[in-house]
């Protein structure tokens, strides 16, 4: 192999870009982001960027000269717009052409947005979050929607730097879908302590030069609305490829896309064979290892491994932080087994079928959370792992 492509200059396609080279990998390597900035780190953007704690000059991933280091063709401002799989090669905004024998692709996600004329921040890029911290600050009303995990992230930094925060979700419990109802409410309850005004129930229909319409009609009014109401698979300019797309980039469970291609991070869709499903997965370790599992089998496809995490997130909300490991979606029960869910200082577990699959802490000590990841990595029979006494939650 002599040209590897890496399309998304972030935190897969960086990943990607350093394993290949570690592994041995001396050929030409393309490393093709659209955005202009060498690759930076995003969980920042949402909390000490947004908070003013941290300036934006450290959100580099690397410094340059451990980026100079890897010998890259490195081109920053340069979108991929289409993908030539029978001559193998990515088509680039500018009409240019650039070959290759492997190619990694990794776009990740951008943000969903509202209809309506009103102007809409949304938070995913440094500019991003740099426009919306220069509009915060005390008596300032901010109107954030959805209070997922991002959302909430939001809502809690604003209303610490004094903004009057409204944070409106369509779903009756915030993050039940995620997490299930009981941990759901019991984390959303620290908006309504930190003095943010939480409406569930409650679905917008448009964003408004005042504020934003609910579905009822009323007008809920702001100097700035945030829209963190989901995102799309940066999949289009794979639209003539070939490759199968649908809610991001369709991979095996080699994290292969097609011959010579395969997906990492936030824009792919891949069977996790440790839980027997297809997933994509929108977390920060998971890009950077699937980045490294995608190059390796890249380079070496006859010893190519499955991609089996356990996948890991975190989410800092006031004084709380919040860490999952495992697959907590579609799960059928969650159980407290440490710590005490009313004074979010505990440990849940979830139980898809027969197996323990997913585990989500707050405030408890890594030891004992590390002795859950491994339950779920084992994939531990529920009646074996979990205690009979362990409360059982909605
Ligand atoms: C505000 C915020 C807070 C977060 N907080 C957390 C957290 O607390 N914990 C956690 O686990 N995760 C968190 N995440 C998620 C985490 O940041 C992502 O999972 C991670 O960035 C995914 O990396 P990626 O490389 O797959 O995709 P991305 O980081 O989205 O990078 C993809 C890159 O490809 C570029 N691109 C897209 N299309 C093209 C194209 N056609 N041509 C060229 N380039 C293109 C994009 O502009 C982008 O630069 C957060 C994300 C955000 C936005």
């Amino acid at each position: 192999m002599r040209r590897v492509v890496v399309v998304g200059a972030s935190a897969a396609g960086l990943a990607a870009a350093e394993t290949l080279r570690r592994e041995g990998y001396e050929g030409t390597l393309s490393l093709i982001g659209d955005e202009p900035y060498a690759p930076y780190d995003r969980p920042p953007l949402s909390k000490q960027i947004l908070s003013g704690e941290w300036s934006h000059e450290r959100l580099p991933l690397r410094p340059y000269a451990d980026l100079d280091a890897l010998g890259l063709d490195l081109r920053l401002g340069a979108a991929a717009t289409g993908l030539d799989t029978t001559d193998r090669a990515v088509l680039l905004a500018d009409g240019s052409r650039v070959a290759y024998d492997g190619l990694i692709v990794a776009t990740g996600v951008r943000p969903r947005r509202l209809p309506g004329d009103g102007a809409q921040h949304v938070l995913r890029t440094v500019d991003d979050a740099l426009a919306l911290r220069d509009r915060l600050g005390p008596g300032r009303r901010l109107v954030v929607v959805g209070a997922g995990f991002l959302g909430a992230e939001a809502a809690a930094v604003a209303s610490g730097l004094g903004a009057r925060v409204t944070l409106i979700e369509p779903a009756p419990v915030p993050l039940a879908h995620a997490v299930g109802g009981a941990v759901g409410q019991v984390l959303s309850r620290a908006h309504l302590e930190h003095g943010v005004d939480l409406r569930t129930g409650a679905a917008v229909a448009e964003v408004t030069e005042q504020g934003v319409r609910l579905a009822d009609g009323e007008l809920v009014e702001a100097d700035d609305v945030l829209v963190a109401v989901g995102s799309h698979p940066n999949t289009e300019w794979l639209a003539d490829s070939g490759l199968t797309v649908g809610d991001g980039l369709v991979c095996d469970e080699y994290s292969a896309a097609g011959p010579g291609v395969y997906g990492a991070g936030d824009v792919a869709r891949w069977h996790n064979p440790l839980f027997g499903v297809e997933m994509r997965i929108e977390h920060r370790t998971h890009a950077a290892e699937q980045g490294m599992a995608a190059a390796r089998n890249l380079l070496r496809p006859e010893a190519a491994k499955p991609f089996a995490p356990v996948p890991y997130f975190w989410s800092d909300q006031y004084d709380m932080r919040i860490q999952a490991y495992g697959y907590l979606r579609g799960h059928d029960e969650v159980a407290i087994v440490a710590g005490e869910l009313a004074q979010r200082r505990f440990i849940a577990a979830y139980r898809t079928g027969d197996r323990v699959t997913g585990v989500l802490a707050v405030g408890m000590p890594p030891g004992e959370i590390r002795q859950w990841r491994r339950s779920v990595a084992a994939g531990a029979p529920w009646d074996e792992a979990v205690p009979a006494q362990a409360a059982e939650v909605a």
